[in-house]
């Protein structure tokens, strides 16, 4: 099998490209007996930065998916025998790998996405932060925790954490590199091995992730990628993990959940949003139109957390949402391997559709186009102009549905109430922003139904607070990332209990009337005491 590549020779960087080719190839397909490696079908990837073909891979189906799962049942044992330190050694070094080559790792996510270069910079801090938190936290996590036994002295108590055995993960193009690892990392640290099947647009960024943490020192088998639709391999992996991870649509999270429910496997879901941000009149809007359109615009919109709906109070609505225009005007488009062009392209012709699809329904409903609202394929075939809607009417289909593109839409409101209720009103509680006065803001923030509230930011200062788990209310997921529940889930937790002396339902010199006594009184006593809260 030949693994063709048409692509710039930036891509020519350390690792050595013929080298990182053939890891690919083998990486991609090791235990995948079934695979017709003569004649594979194949899937061949465009770049929407390019616009032209970055390459191919072969197509997996079922069978090889399944194959795929026996490999990393087999050495799951030893691979959790390991032990979680040395564990973490090959995490912390793939940490290291990250920021070496974070210059091609950028280029290639570019090149796959079409993002601007500070989207693929995200991706390279996010999973090195995620690689440092968790390398540093499992072991001290994962470590047997001395527990109160069911009676003070006589009870030896332990929680222990296994891992769940073979993790299943399915992720989308719009993060290729950081969705792609950065929720193995935890499911790695706890002793599981990990099947991942990446969105079949950006099959690349996974096969550099596989290779990465190859030369980390990951032993074969752990982590292995498979390529196909998320129809047969996604089937494929829900049907034989022990748990999923999926991060992508709400659409098929539910999907998802079915197949996954009726083997009564536990998951973990990240889902769609339809972000809200609250402008308040004592918000300081010198500072907060430069993070507000960042919020907006980062990944050209194609962000789970980023805000699609602005309510404003209605003093400051005139003036905000002209500073608001004139920073999405100033915005600078394009798609080239640099660092000179603030929004980057869509992903394609697919999403390209879907934006211009909302935009026309709305303006169809009533809808007024403050700026932007049409495709630029001056710039490639899918770039599309930030694009800012006002007056959109209950009707349009974009008020409440996700866009997932560079548009949102700015209403005024009498007052923060009134602002929390909107914000609070649709089907979806992935992430919120609020912009104004500190008090005013952590008074709003604990009233709403989100899984991160970000005060004066968009959705870095929550996302990057790694120690603190984030994840959906509603129907914007199930479970948590980040922080220690970004690690338990990928556990079975599981109690070890020694009796010391006599059991705790009486000893053998007592009747078991008297000893009833004896046990009741200690317990309201112990209540009483404070010693047995
Ligand atoms: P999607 O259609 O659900 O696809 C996501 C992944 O699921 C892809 O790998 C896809 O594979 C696979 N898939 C599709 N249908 C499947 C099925 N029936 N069974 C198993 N797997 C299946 O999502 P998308 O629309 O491309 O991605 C954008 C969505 O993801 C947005 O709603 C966004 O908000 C959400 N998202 C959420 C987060 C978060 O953290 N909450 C982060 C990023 C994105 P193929 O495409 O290869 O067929």
């Amino acid at each position: 099998m030949t693994f063709q590549r048409a692509v710039p020779k930036r891509l020519s960087l350390e690792p050595l490209p013929e080298k990182f080719a053939e890891h690919l190839r083998s990486f991609a397909f090791a235990g995948h007996d079934s695979v017709d490696m003569a004649a594979p079908e194949r899937i061949d990837i465009e770049s929407p930065l390019l616009q032209q073909p970055l390459g191919w891979v072969p197509k997996v189906g079922a069978d090889a998916t399944c194959a795929a799962f026996r490999a990393a049942r087999a050495v799951q044992p030893e691979w959790h025998q390991l032990g979680v330190k040395k564990r973490a050694k090959i995490i912390s070094k793939f940490h290291d790998l990250v920021f070496s080559n974070r210059e091609l790792i950028m280029d290639l996510v570019q090149l796959e996405t079409g993002k601007a270069r500070a989207g693929a910079f995200d991706e390279v801090t996010d999973v090195a932060n995620n690689a440092r938190y968790y390398a540093g936290q499992a072991p001290k996590l994962l470590r047997p925790q001395k527990k109160r036994g069911g009676m003070p002295v006589l009870t030896k108590t332990y929680l222990h954490h296994d891992p769940k055995g073979v993790v299943g993960q399915i992720s989308p193009w719009n993060y290729p590199f950081s969705l792609g690892i950065s929720d193995a990392i935890p499911a790695l640290l706890a002793g599981n091995t990990v099947v991942a099947k990446p969105d079949s647009q950006t099959p690349f960024t996974s096969l550099l992730i596989a290779h990465l943490l190859s030369v980390a020192g990951l032993p074969d088998g752990v982590f292995t990628v498979v390529i196909g639709s998320g129809g047969v391999v996604g089937t494929a992996i829900a049907e034989n993990c022990d748990f999923l991870m999926f991060t992508g649509s709400t659409a098929t999270g539910k999907v998802l959940a079915e197949q996954v429910s009726k083997r009564l496997v536990g998951f973990s879901a990240e889902l769609g949003g339809k972000n809200p941000m609250i402008v308040a009149s004592d918000a300081h809007l010198d500072t907060a139109v430069r993070a507000i359109t960042h919020a907006c615009l980062s990944n050209t919109g194609q962000l789970c957390v980023s805000i699609e709906r602005i309510y404003v109070d209605q003093d400051i609505y005139q003036e905000f949402c002209e500073r608001l225009a004139d920073s999405f005007r100033a915005q600078k488009l394009g798609g080239a391997l640099d660092w000179k062009n603030q929004v980057g392209s869509l992903v394609s012709a697919g999403q390209l559709e879907t934006v211009e699809e909302f935009v026309a329904d709305a303006k169809r409903a009533g809808a007024r186009v403050l700026t932007g609202g049409k495709p630029r394929p001056d710039l490639g075939k899918y770039f599309y102009e930030p694009t800012i809607l006002l007056d959109v009417p209950d009707s349009a289909r974009l008020l409440r549905e996700e866009v997932f593109g560079p548009v949102v839409y700015i209403q005024p409101v009498a007052n923060v109430d009134d602002a929390v209720a909107a914000a609070n009103g649709t089907c979806y509680g992935l992430n919120c922003s609020i912009f104004a006065a500190p008090k005013t803001a952590w008074k709003l923030a604990p009233r709403i139904h989100a899984g991160s509230v970000n005060i004066n930011d968009g959705y870095v200062a929550g996302w990057a607070s790694i120690d603190s788990p984030i994840g959906g209310y509603k129907e914007s997921g199930v479970s948590r990332r980040h922080g220690a529940e970004g690690l338990y889930k990928y556990t079975e937790p599981k109690t070890i209990a020694q009796q010391r002396g006599f059991p705790i339902w009486g000893p053998q010199w007592l009747s078991q009337k008297s000893w009833s006594k004896v046990l009741w009184r200690s317990l309201s006593l112990g209540k009483k005491t404070g010693l047995l809260r």
